[in-house]
């Protein structure tokens, strides 16, 4: 008895352990929301079939009788019937040379179970008919095979518990392995699902965010419109302005936004340091205007970079209008860019000497819609980290309250 139990473990666990690594592939694809590979489920089941014919132990015919035709079945329930045409024809030739079968008995047999489960099974495809429809004919065909092949000898009473006892072990090992394909399958959903939710929670947080931005403006133009006294030219022209602005804003906002939900980059191969000297000309009258100083240190030679030029450009103005906006009232202000080359990444550095940020500030710098300034959109560094980390890259800040900022964007050298 023990030896029978020894030997339905051991090859049970042979059968088991590719699975598991099966699931544990899907649990990494799922997650991840990547595309499965039914080659992945076909390597699990041809290996669970290599150690259990190469190493399983094998005691009265266990194996060709019951294990052999588990992964099979398998194959069967997850619906991948080219692997379970070649799983039968390794079934036919092993157990023909194990058992003595005829081969033209076991190709029946297997042909059968095809048959079976294409035109007859299909119909109500859950697991435990299709198991069952499996023991039902195995009953039957082993019941020849054991008084015909296997033990013709021996008395037929005997024989018929000898068969019991095999489907017995059959039905179990069976219902075991979906149960423990079924679990898996239904935890990795369920973590699916969490995922599901948690992405629609951030959606939905954007969305209620976004509403609450546009219907500011909007109600302080209505507030506007509705003290407006039509025949005072005066406070016609202001509040006018005012209107302006904030409709301004708004679309402002919605542009930010637009472009926040579809980013999308196409690398080239970029001079980064022509790049960032383009930029700083461009940029040149708004420093001016603002009274700051510049300074670009950028090395006189090319370095080429896999970017999206129009992107990185964006990324770039994005960080230095905020350096622009940080900027105090008194004393000299001044922002410079120093670039720093190492081995596998370039890292810019671009650096103020403006107004700085608490440490709350600083936590939430990269949050959408997180803003400190009275027309802040709060989309810029969230979209430009978004942007960033697409190129393989990272976005850092750094900040002292009332001493200035640094913001480190590290690219990688392809
Ligand atoms: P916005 O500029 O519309 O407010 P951003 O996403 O560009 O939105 O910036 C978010 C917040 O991060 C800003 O409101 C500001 O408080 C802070 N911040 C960003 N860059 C700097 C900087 N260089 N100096 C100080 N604060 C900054
Ligand atoms: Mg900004």
């Amino acid at each position: 008895m023990s030896i029978i139990l020894e030997t339905i473990i051991v090859n049970t666990i042979f059968l088991l352990f590719p699975l598991a690594i099966y699931l544990v592939y899907i649990a990494y694809i799922r997650n991840m929301d990547l595309e499965e590979k039914t080659i992945f489920f076909d390597l699990a089941i041809f290996s669970s079939i290599y150690f259990i014919i190469r190493y399983g132990v094998d005691f009265d015919y266990i194996i060709p009788l019951v294990l052999l035709n588990i992964p099979l079945l398998i194959c069967y329930l997850k619906k991948n019937n080219l692997s379970a045409v070649i799983l039968s024809f390794i079934c036919v030739i092993y157990c023909h040379n194990m058992l003595g079968i005829s081969h033209i008995i076991l190709l029946l047999e297997y042909f059968v179970y095809f048959i079976v489960y294409n035109f007859i099974i299909h119909r109500h495809l859950t697991p435990p008919y299709i198991i069952s429809y499996f023991v039902l004919i195995k009953a039957f065909v082993i019941s020849l095979e054991v008084n015909i092949f296997i033990k013709p000898t021996v008395n037929p009473v005997h024989n018929a518990i000898y068969v019991f006892a095999i489907l017995l072990i059959f039905t179990m090992i069976s219902y075991l392995i979906l149960y423990f394909l079924q679990k898996g399958e239904e935890i990795m959903d369920l973590n699916a699902t969490i995922n599901e939710l948690e992405k629609e929670k951030r959606v939905r947080a954007s969305l209620f965010k976004i509403t609450h931005e546009i219907k500011n403006p909007i109600a302080v133009c209505k507030g506007y419109l509705d003290m407006m006294d039509y025949n005072d030219g005066e406070t016609v022209r202001r509040y006018t302005k005012i209107v302006k602005d904030e409709i301004g804003r708004t679309l402002i906002l919605m542009d930010d936004f637009l472009s926040c939900t579809k980013v999308k980059i196409e690398k080239e191969e970029v001079d980064l340091y022509l790049l960032l000297e383009e930029i700083g000309d461009a940029l040149q009258p708004l420093f001016r205007k603002n009274k700051i100083a510049t300074c670009i240190e950028v090395p006189d030679e090319e370095l080429y970079v896999m970017l999206d030029y129009n992107r990185m450009k964006q990324v770039i103005v994005n960080v230095l209008k905020n350096a622009i906006e940080a900027k105090k009232n008194e004393g000299k202000n001044k922002i410079w860019i120093e670039i720093e080359e190492e081995k596998e990444k370039v890292v810019i550095f671009i650096r103020d000497n403006g107004i700085g940020m608490d440490s709350n500030t600083l936590k939430k710098v990269d949050e959408m819609f997180y803003t400190t300034k009275e027309k802040g959109t709060g989309l810029g560094v969230s979209l430009s980290k978004e942007i960033v980390e697409l190129h393989g890259g990272a976005m850092k800040y750094y900040s002292t309250l009332g001493k200035g900022t640094t913001v480190a964007i590290s690219l990688p050298l392809a």
